[in-house]
């Protein structure tokens, strides 16, 4: 189908965000008869180059969102630091915004997020939201759970930025103080974590939904480094994850992708968090499964039928490429046999996310052909032990 004979009949869908996320819409938008649109800071942002149409606003004013809006058959986004009245007024007026300002708020704000999940039953750590920092209220979460409290910020955080996790009472009570300038506070019980496990939960605007297999996620310093499917835990509680995932879903209402991110400990499952939007625990669905999150996300938002999310192979696994001090050599990355590399465009900065590689195979060789291909290209990222 060619784009430039066909525009006119072609669905106009407006991503809000310039960043990778909209890059690999842009990507996989070649498959679909639509045209993507996207809406973002800088000229030198990620997608800019790949969509079919790149604007400059900004996400935080209601007069550059009202007039994208105007410019597309439906809204959707790269990422949730958004203008939320305004996108709540864009849907008022007629516009079609998925996800809505109620669904995207969950993922905007942690404190929200975990108070209204909890009120329905949907439980994560123990935790306390205080309003601004007050010495007491920490002592007493402190106290109460025994533990030093994992501090984070209510918005504006993300890959581990505005979370920490440490064993010092004295570190994180700097920490919330900070924090608490700018910011609500979320105290949360620090969790025994065995495993970390993501689910991806596909909605359409018509009420479809599909998921794609629970994955194990791993972190390093709050930022996920390694994505990998089979996840190699207990049917059982790989079942108690999408489930939960399912009911996540059904609670914020979100059409498009949601990925929800949960703990596993040695007794239970508790949800960490939702993000509603394509997320890095799904990237490994491009050559992983045999429709890629983000073509799923814009059929979604299309209101078109969603594609199967079945599994491609066996294994597979996804590496982030992390910035480190220099950049590394893609032709030894290319050396490495499966290895798809993902890079977004973006100039070198070290402890920014670059760029992934993916591997798909049939066995857990793909993990460590994987890492090669990653520190081939210079990640900053260790693989964890
Ligand atoms: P972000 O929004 O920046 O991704 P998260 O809230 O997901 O931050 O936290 C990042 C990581 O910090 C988690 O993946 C987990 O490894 C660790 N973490 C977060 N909350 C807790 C907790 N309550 N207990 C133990 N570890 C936690």
């Amino acid at each position: 189908m060619s784009k430039d004979t066909e525009l006119t009949t072609q669905l106009r869908v407006g991503v809000v965000g310039g960043g990778q996320l909209a890059r690999m819409m842009a990507e996989s938008a070649r498959n679909l008869p639509l045209t993507l649109c996207v809406m973002g800071s800088d000229p030198g942002d990620s997608a800019a180059e790949l969509a079919d149409e790149f604007s400059l606003g900004s996400p935080h004013s209601a007069h550059d969102l009202t007039l994208f809006a105007g410019e597309v058959d439906c809204l959707t986004f790269d990422h949730e630091l958004v203008n939320l009245d305004a996108v709540h007024a864009l849907t008022h007026d007629g516009h079609h915004v998925y996800p809505t300002a109620d669904s995207l708020r969950f993922a905007v704000h942690k404190a929200y997020q975990r108070t209204t999940l909890a009120a329905l039953g949907i439980l994560g750590p123990a935790f306390a939201v205080l309003e601004k920092f007050d010495d007491d209220e920490f002592d007493i979460f402190a106290a109460v759970t025994e533990r030093v409290p994992v501090v984070k910020a209510d918005h504006g955080g993300y890959d581990g930025r505005g979370v920490l996790v440490s064993d010092s009472l004295d570190e994180a009570r700097i920490f919330a103080q900070r924090v608490g300038t700018s910011s609500q506070i979320l105290l949360e019980e620090p969790v025994d974590i065995v495993a970390e496990v993501a689910v991806i939960v596909v909605t359409s605007r018509n009420g479809e939904r599909v998921a794609y297999p629970p994955v194990l996620t791993r972190q390093v310093d709050g930022m996920c480094v390694e994505v990998s499917y089979p996840a190699g835990l207990d049917p059982a509680i790989l079942n108690e994850c999408a489930l939960i995932a399912d009911r996540v879903a059904d609670v914020t209402g979100t059409v498009g992708v949601l990925a929800v991110e949960l703990f596993v400990t040695s007794t239970d499952v508790v949800l960490n968090e939702v993000a509603t939007r394509p997320h890095n625990s799904g990237h490994w669905t491009i050559e992983g499964a045999a429709t890629s999150q983000f073509e799923n996300h814009l059929r979604a938002v299309a209101g078109w039928p969603l594609g199967d999310t079945t599994p491609t192979s066996a294994f597979v696994t996804m590496v982030n490429v992390v910035g480190s001090e220099r950049p590394g050599d893609p032709h030894a990355a290319l050396a490495i046999p499966g290895a798809h590399i993902h890079d977004y465009g973006k100039s070198w900065r070290p402890g920014r996310k670059l760029g992934h590689v993916t591997v798909c195979g049939d066995d857990d060789s793909v993990v460590s052909r994987a890492w090669m291909a990653a520190e081939a290209l210079g990640t900053s990222a260790r693989r964890k032990p």
